[in-house]
C-alpha cells in the first residue's frame, strides 16, 4: 500500500500489459482480466532485463521465390531500468527455489517465476522463464466460471507440474544460462524470519541472499534472541513498526524499510537513470569473488 496501486498499473502497462487494469489495491488479487499473451510479454519484459519488445505472431511472408513480402521489425523501447527487471528476476527465482512453484525445480537450471490463483478459484496462472524464454499457462473457464473451491486447487499445486513437463521438453537441450545481475545490485545475508541482516546467531535454516539495489539494502542487524520464542520477539516488531519509533527510546527499532536510503523512492528504483547515495552506515561488504556475500560485522 506504500507504492499504491497508481504505480504498479503504471508498471504494469511499461512491461507490456495493454488491458485496462483498474487502479484499486485488490488489483494485486487478480480483480483485473488480462490475457495468458500479455502476461509471457510483460514477464519477457522482466527477463530480458530492461527492453520491452511488444509480441508478434509473424515474423516474415515470402512468395515461393524467397523474396520478402512482409516483414516484422520488432519495435524495442526501454521499460524499466535494468536493477529493477534483475531485482523481480531474483525475487521470483525465490518462487521456483522455495516458494509455491517449487515443483519446478526439477528442471535444475536458473529459473523464475510466479504463481497466482484468483478469487473463487476462477483463474489459475503460472508465468516461468529463463534468461531467454517465457511461457504463461492459465488454466480456467473464459465464462469465468470458478473452478471449485477445494483449498489444494492453486495455481502453484494445479498448473505449475504441467507447465514443468511441457518446459522439461521444450528446455532439454538449452543451455543453462544464469540471470546475471547489473552493476549497482548488492547481496545481502537476510534472517528470513526477522528480516533484518543476519548474524552468526541466526539460525543457517533462516539465512538467504537477497539482492538489493545499492543504497536500498537494510543496514541493521537481526535483532532477535533465537534462543528464546520467536513468537512474541516478532509480535513486539512489528507492533513498534506500526507505532513508528518511540521519542526518547534508548534504540529505536529499526526495520529493513526504515534503514534503507530515504532518498531513493520507488519511482527513483523503477527508473534507469536514478543516481545513489549510499548511507554512511551501509556495509561496505560486496560479494566475494567467489559470488558469496561475507557476514558483515560492524
Ligand atoms: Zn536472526
Amino acid at each position: 500500500m506504500k507504492i499504491g496501486p497508481p504505480l504498479v498499473v503504471d508498471l504494469a502497462h511499461r512491461a507490456g500489459i495493454f488491458s485496462h487494469l483498474d487502479s484499486v489495491p485488490s488489483l494485486g488479487l487478480g480483480s483485473s482480466v488480462v490475457s495468458p499473451l500479455e502476461m509471457a510479454n510483460a514477464f519477457g519484459t522482466f527477463a530480458i532485463g530492461v527492453i520491452h519488445v511488444p509480441h508478434y505472431t509473424i515474423e516474415r511472408v515470402e512468395d515461393k521465390h524467397g523474396r520478402v513480402l512482409e516483414e516484422h521489425v520488432p519495435q524495442e523501447r526501454e521499460a524499466i531500468s535494468p536493477q529493477f527487471a534483475y531485482l523481480l528476476s531474483y525475487l521470483m527465482e525465490g518462487v521456483v527455489q522455495q516458494g509455491t512453484a517449487r515443483y519446478a525445480k526439477r528442471l535444475n537450471r536458473p529459473l523464475a517465476g510466479k504463481t497466482g490463483t484468483t478469487n473463487d478459484n476462477k483463474d489459475l496462472w503460472f508465468v516461468g522463464f529463463t534468461p531467454d524464454l517465457v511461457s504463461a499457462a492459465w488454466m480456467g473457464y473464459d465464462d469465468f466460471t470458478s473452478l471449485g473451491r477445494p483449498s489444494d486447487i492453486t495455481g502453484g499445486s494445479t498448473v505449475v507440474p504441467w507447465w514443468t513437463e511441457i518446459m522439461s521438453q521444450i528446455l532439454k537441450d538449452k543451455p543453462k544460462d544464469d540471470f546475471l545481475a547489473p552493476d549497482r545490485i548488492v547481496f545481502r545475508p537476510i534472517d528470513k524470519i526477522s528480516g533484518f541482516l543476519a548474524l552468526p546467531t541466526c539460525p543457517k535454516s533462516n539465512v538467504i541472499l537477497e539482492a538489493y539495489h545499492q543504497g536500498m539494502a537494510p543496514t541493521t542487524y537481526c535483532p532477535l534472541d533465537h534462543s528464546k520464542p520467536i513468537g512474541p520477539q516478532i509480535a513486539k516488531l512489528l507492533a513498534a513498526q506500526q507505532e513508528g519509533p518511540t521519542p526518547g527510546a534508548e534504540k529505536p527499532v529499526a526495520t529493513p524499510s526504515s534503514s534503507a536510503n530515504p532518498s531513493s523512492t520507488p519511482e527513483e528504483i523503477l527508473s534507469s537513470s536514478s543516481t545513489d547515495s549510499i548511507p554512511n552506515n551501509q556495509p561496505a561488504g560486496e560479494e566475494n569473488s567467489d559470488g558469496s556475500t561475507p557476514f558483515i560485522l560492524e
